[in-house]
């Protein structure tokens, strides 16, 4: 078994709210959200950071982020969305695979966090991936 827990979640091996998946990418419910709605976009493949990351995977993941941006923020009819990338542990980084993050705002929302402090109960986890894909249909 990898010892990448994404990677572990694209193998079926770890659990994941998912909203989005083909032979390329998998898009799933953060764990520890930063707050509701917020997803993450991963390559199948595993590559720990944009350094790393093969040209036409990185083209597949800009072309799909915009779908998956748009979904999220119809989803939560959020006035405004955060995607945001980390690579390495100076930047914040905790997951060396490759990932970008959907985080809705609202006008007025507190300060922003990039990073969770509390896991997600599993039922509203559920609940937001449902709400997400039925808009990425709709897209
Ligand atoms: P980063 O700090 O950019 O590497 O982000 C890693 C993100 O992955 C954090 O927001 C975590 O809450 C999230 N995370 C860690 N483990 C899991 C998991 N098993 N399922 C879903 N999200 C996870
Ligand atoms: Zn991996």
């Amino acid at each position: 078994m990898s010892h990448c827990i994404f990677c572990q979640i694209i193998a079926g091996q770890s659990p994941a709210h998912k909203v989005y998946e083909d032979e390329h990418l998998l898009a799933f419910m953060d764990l520890f959200p930063a707050g509701p709605g917020h997803a993450l976009l991963i390559p199948k493949v595993h590559a720990e950071n944009i350094f790393e990351l093969d040209e036409a995977v990185m083209a597949r993941i800009g072309a799909f982020s915009q779908k998956l941006a748009t979904a999220v923020k119809t989803a939560f009819a959020a006035d405004g969305l955060v995607v945001f990338q980390l690579n390495g542990e100076a930047a914040g980084q905790t997951v060396f695979h490759y990932h970008m993050h959907f985080l809705p705002r609202m006008a007025g929302n507190n300060p922003m966090a990039m990073h969770g402090k509390v896991m997600a109960e599993a039922a509203v986890l559920a609940d937001h991936a449902a709400r997400i894909r039925a808009a990425l249909g709709e897209g």
